[in-house]
């Protein structure tokens, strides 16, 4: 059994990384086995080396331990790209020219039955982005025929409880709905978090993904895309997220509520961590 915290490099931990990470390593540790830390950097336009030493340093100074080595996304981007590539080449995928702004503006994606070429071509390691000229889109519709005969389901798991929740029905609705397809490669750095995230969690043999209520509704994706690619459907436990005053999701630019402040301001790693509840 296997669980981990995938925390993104685009600031600084707060308390709000401080519960996350209570929360997945005690979920662990109740059930003794191991946590892993993935830094989920593939966002080059948010995340920075920087904010990567410092989680380590920050987790380590609270206390937590986590086996080496430690998986950094942007590593791998030829991984994702060729999950990417596998959706493609199945026929469920297609390029999509459409901004947000023009989302906004009302327009919706279509799949015109573009095939996506050329998308492996133009990078060979691990290291680089794809380039793309435009981002690619799974076609929601298409895929759920694709799987119709089939189970999209997955258990949340809360404290002694398991409901099994059905992801097809959340994701037709969203068909009837006509909401935009989701993208899975982002036009700016080639790939995108649904699918690094899926496959790591399939590659890494994660048995429960412990996370923030706020990507609960990307799940039921998330299980779609574990079954176009015969990957199996861990079990998730999604935690509440920890607010501030104010009722937003702590973020950065809450600045005392920062690891670093903190611990400078002379508070101990026990004290943070009691801080760090709802
Ligand atoms: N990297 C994501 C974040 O920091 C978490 C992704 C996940 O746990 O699935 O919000």
């Amino acid at each position: 059994m296997v669980t981990r915290f995938a925390p993104s490099p685009t600031g600084r931990l707060h308390l709000g990384h401080a519960f996350a990470a209570k929360v997945a390593f005690n979920f662990s540790k109740n059930q003794n086995f191991n946590c892993l830390l993935r830094i989920e950097d593939i966002d080059h336009t948010r995340c920075t080396n920087k904010y990567t030493l410092e989680i380590y340093q920050e987790l380590d100074w609270l206390g937590f331990d986590w086996p080496l080595p430690v998986k950094v996304q942007s590593k791998h981007y030829y991984d994702y790209a060729k999950a990417i590539k596998n959706l493609c080449n199945l026929g469920l995928a297609y390029e999509c020219p459409l901004t947000r702004g023009n989302i906004r503006d009302g327009l919706l994606p279509i799949n015109k039955g573009t095939i996506v070429k050329g998308y492996l071509d133009n990078f060979k390691d691990g290291n680089s982005k794809p380039n793309i000229t435009n981002s690619i889109r799974l076609d929601l519709k298409k895929s759920l025929q694709y799987v119709k005969d089939q189970e999209l389901t997955f258990i949340e798991t809360g404290s002694g409880t398991e409901n099994k929740v059905n992801s097809k029905i959340a994701l037709m609705n969203a068909v009837e709905n006509n909401k935009p397809d989701p993208i899975i490669a982002r036009k700016d750095i080639g790939v995108s978090y649904h699918i690094a995230v899926t496959y790591d969690d399939h590659y890494q043999k994660i048995t429960h993904v412990v996370r923030g209520y706020d990507l609960y509704e990307s799940t039921h994706l998330h299980v779609l895309i574990q079954k176009l690619s015969n990957w199996r459907t861990p079990k998730y436990h999604h935690h509440p997220v920890l607010n501030n005053e104010y009722g937003d999701k702590l973020s950065k630019r809450g600045l005392d509520t920062t690891i670093r402040s903190l611990r400078s301001n002379g508070l101990t790693a026990q004290q943070v961590l009691d801080m760090a509840t709802l």
